[in-house]
């Protein structure tokens, strides 16, 4: 299969024609100081959140832009990275007959987002490593199918996919291929940002939700070519970033050195964790991981769970996706909380 890839015939015709809303600090520049702004019908008393957000996240985007080394033509931002998927599921999926493929188990939001859009979803299940089947998944595309969805270190199974795969993904599958990283940032894993030049299909989303530690914030990020973005930002909310969170998120991106820190502290936690999980009777398995989290195998899923839940412990009993039987998904805590984790873990039985 050769990849057919134009951009023109996946975006749905009504967005396609769309002619985006205007707002008030798209027509002038709310940056330039110095001016008397009675165009937007503001309170004019300063409060510090009187005035719209900048609809273009200027600041915020040259600031990621440094961090991710990717230029700001290349970014866009959602109010958290689930806005940014439901911004690109309403621009290329026409309801009731494009289809997306999705690779469970995985992250529960591309299902409910295409339901949501009424889009039709083609679920081809991981192979028993958490590899994508590439062979099923050409096999199942048709013309009307729109998007697929790679995550990528995954949730919930924590595993990078392998990069041969998504290679073999980006340059046959004719549509648009969204590669989920929201765990990049725990790993030593290159973004595939990083080669957006290569494949004109691609579109990355992360997040500052997970590392970063802004989840309050809800601030998600697309990393795509200029087209593809020209196409998102006709849809996007103009004021969907609020000022408040635009501020918030410079001054914390400003923390880098805490940030390395805390990332460090996680990855040793990760380790003692799964170091003295291996050693419990009931664990059967756990999945090596890229991410913050571990998803083990136990020996009664939702025994397990409960017993922690009475111990004040709140895990994620994943079993009920598929290959994830006996499955418990933990995201891993300060020092303090892994501590009082195994503690707990040792005593049940
Ligand atoms: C947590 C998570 C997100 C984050 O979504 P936000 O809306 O940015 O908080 C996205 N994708 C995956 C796979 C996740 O696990």
């Amino acid at each position: 299969m050769k990849n057919p890839f134009d951009l023109k015939t996946l975006v749905r015709p009504n967005i396609a024609k769309l002619k985006p809303y205007s707002s008030a600090r798209d027509e002038f520049d709310g940056e330039a100081t110095d001016m008397i702004f009675l165009d937007a019908n503001e309170n004019p008393f300063d409060n510090g959140f009187n005035r719209y957000p900048d609809p273009h996240q200027e600041k915020l985007k040259k600031k990621i832009s440094e961090l991710k080394q990717i230029n700001p033509e290349n970014i866009l931002l959602g109010n958290g990275s689930d806005e940014v998927l439901d911004l690109i599921f309403r621009a290329f999926c026409e309801p009731g007959k494009d289809s997306v493929v999705v690779l469970p188990p995985t992250y529960g939001m591309y299902q409910v987002l295409a339901d949501i859009n009424n889009i039709e979803v083609k679920e081809i299940l991981l192979n028993q490593d958490f590899q994508p089947n590439t062979q099923e998944i050409f096999s199942k595309v048709d013309s009307q199918t729109k998007m697929l969805f790679l995550c990528s270190p995954n949730n919930p199974t924590g595993n990078l996919i392998s990069e041969n795969i998504i290679h073999e993904i980006l340059t046959n599958f004719p549509g648009i291929v969204i590669i989920d990283e929201a765990y990049i940032d725990f790993c030593e894993q290159e973004s595939w940002s990083k080669k957006l030049d290569q494949y004109p299909n691609l579109i990355i989303t992360q997040t500052l939700s997970k590392a970063y530690g802004m989840a309050g914030l809800r601030l998600g990020i697309a990393f795509a070519s200029i087209e593809i973005l020209d196409i998102l930002k006709r849809i996007k909310p103009p004021y969907n970033i609020n000022v408040l969170s635009q501020k918030q998120a410079l001054t914390q991106l400003e923390k880098s050195e805490m940030l390395s820190y805390q990332l460090f502290d996680i990855q040793e936690n990760k380790s003692t964790l799964t170091q003295q999980l291996l050693q419990l009777e009931f664990v059967k398995n756990i999945i090596p991981s890229d991410a913050n989290f571990l998803l083990i195998e136990v020996d009664d899923a939702k025994l397990r769970y409960n017993q922690l839940l009475k111990k004040g412990i709140v895990v994620r009993n994943r079993s009920n996706q598929p290959l994830c039987e006996n499955s418990i998904r933990i995201s891993v805590g300060t020092k303090e909380e892994t501590e009082e984790l195994i503690s707990v873990l040792k005593n049940l039985n």
